[in-house]
């Protein structure tokens, strides 16, 4: 086939629902790619609910072959590892570069804290989710075996170090007795981010649960027994993850394209590169210059469906549709067992009660509508 070629680059929540729209609705004659490491693709919206044992694998996985199959598309299993503008052509770990005439970036973003002696050996951030994941398994194995006391730190008291901590908590404490966590946070206050209420609740789930919060403190270094901090002493941990806020990946950087002073990518209105027409991006990875906003799933979701629409109108000559991000969301914040919090519109509902049991029900219904959605395994 000689037909202009499409290459998504990852399997992110937007791509996912990209190839779902175009196996609805294909676009004849053209060559559709999609280049991602591995053949599962993570939905983070429930990753604290298996951390905490609430689901399977399986039941958090996107399987990007069929999606990829019923699009059309081919599906690469590799990582991109630079983008070539003058050539049109990304790089790949493991393979030839692929050539395109338009690509769309989905990459999301890891949240590595800068590294610090025993970094490598010893910190386990939670994205790249599939590295996170190989590590808690070994560590679960392992306190299991009685090799390794159940006790865990995290580093990053933003809602999802807050959730994480109280996920790894109810697990820890259906593994062992005496299991002990730690929520590590360098400024003045956990989830600086919400509404005074909404973390006084969050706070009081903490508490409830036995995780320790240490606010004003940073980590120094991470050894096999634990994360040294400022304070001088060692936080006890035998697993310690990060989650520090949303890193892109630097080869986005290098590739020339427009980006902001952290790396995301400048994208306009039609999800399309600021200085590059051929390249869109979406989720995490992008940067929206009209309408900034948080990282969060919710957006990239929002954005497979336009994005579909962005790429048949370019590959048309016509102009992408814009795409205008919800002001405020209901988001639904995990507490470790199977109970929600609840915000929006400055509103905070549930907790650790039974409002708070309701509310872990319908965000299970909505995340497993979503992966149902993504489902043609079958
Ligand atoms: C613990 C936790 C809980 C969260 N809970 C929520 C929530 O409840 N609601 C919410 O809205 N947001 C939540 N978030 C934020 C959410 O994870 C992100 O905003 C969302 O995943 C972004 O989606 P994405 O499509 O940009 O990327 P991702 O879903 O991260 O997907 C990126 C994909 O790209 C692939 N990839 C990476 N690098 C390459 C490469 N070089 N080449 C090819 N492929 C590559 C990866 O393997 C991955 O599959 C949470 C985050 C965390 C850490």
């Amino acid at each position: 086939m000689t037909g202009p070629r499409v290459v998504l680059v990852g399997g992110g929540h937007a791509h996912a629902l990209t190839l779902r729209a175009w196996a609805r609705d294909p676009a004849p004659g053209v060559r559709l790619s999609v280049l991602s490491p591995d053949r599962h693709a993570p939905y983070s919206g429930m990753l604290p609910g298996y951390v905490a044992g609430h689901y399977a694998w399986a039941d958090f996985h996107v399987d990007l072959a069929p999606l990829a199959a019923a699009a059309g598309a081919e599906l690469v299993l590799d990582r991109a590892v630079g983008l070539d503008l003058a050539a049109g052509r990304i790089a790949r770990a493991g393979g030839p570069a692929l050539d395109f005439e338009l690509c769309s970036l989905d990459t999301g973003s890891t949240s590595e804290p800068p590294p610090l002696p025993g970094h490598d050996a010893h910190l386990h951030p939670v994205k790249p989710i599939d590295r996170f994941l190989d590590a808690w398994h070994r560590f679960l194995d392992r306190v299991a075996a009685g090799e390794v006391a159940p006790r865990a730190a995290v580093l990053g008291g933003g809602v999802g170090g807050g959730e994480l901590a109280l996920a790894i908590a109810h697990r820890l404490e259906a593994a062992a007795s005496e299991a002990g966590v730690t929520l590590i946070e360098r400024g003045p206050e956990i989830a600086a981010e919400l509404r005074v209420a909404a973390r006084r609740r969050l706070r009081r789930a903490l508490a409830e649960r036995g995780v320790v919060v240490r606010t004003g403190t940073e980590a120094t270094a991470f050894a096999a027994d634990g994360v040294a901090t400022t304070a001088g002493d060692t936080v006890p941990a035998g697993f310690v993850t990060a989650a520090v806020g949303a890193r892109p990946a630097p080869w986005l950087a290098a590739s020339g394209l427009a980006v902001t002073a952290d790396g995301f990518v400048k994208v306009d209105a039609q999800l399309r590169s600021v200085s590059d027409a051929r390249v869109f991006a979406v989720g995490d990875v992008a940067h929206l210059t009209a309408n900034p906003r948080p990282k969060a799933g919710v957006f990239a979701v929002r954005q497979g469906p336009v994005l579909h629409a962005a790429l048949r109108a370019a590959l048309a000559d016509a102009t992408p549709p814009s795409y205008t991000p919800q002001r405020d969301y209901l988001r639904l914040i995990s507490l470790g067992a199977k109970r929600a919090l609840a915000l929006k519109y400055g509103v905070v509902a549930g907790g650790t009660g039974p409002l708070g049991a309701l509310l872990w029900r319908l965000k299970d219904r909505i995340d497993r509508r979503f992966m149902a959605d993504l489902d043609l395994s079958g």
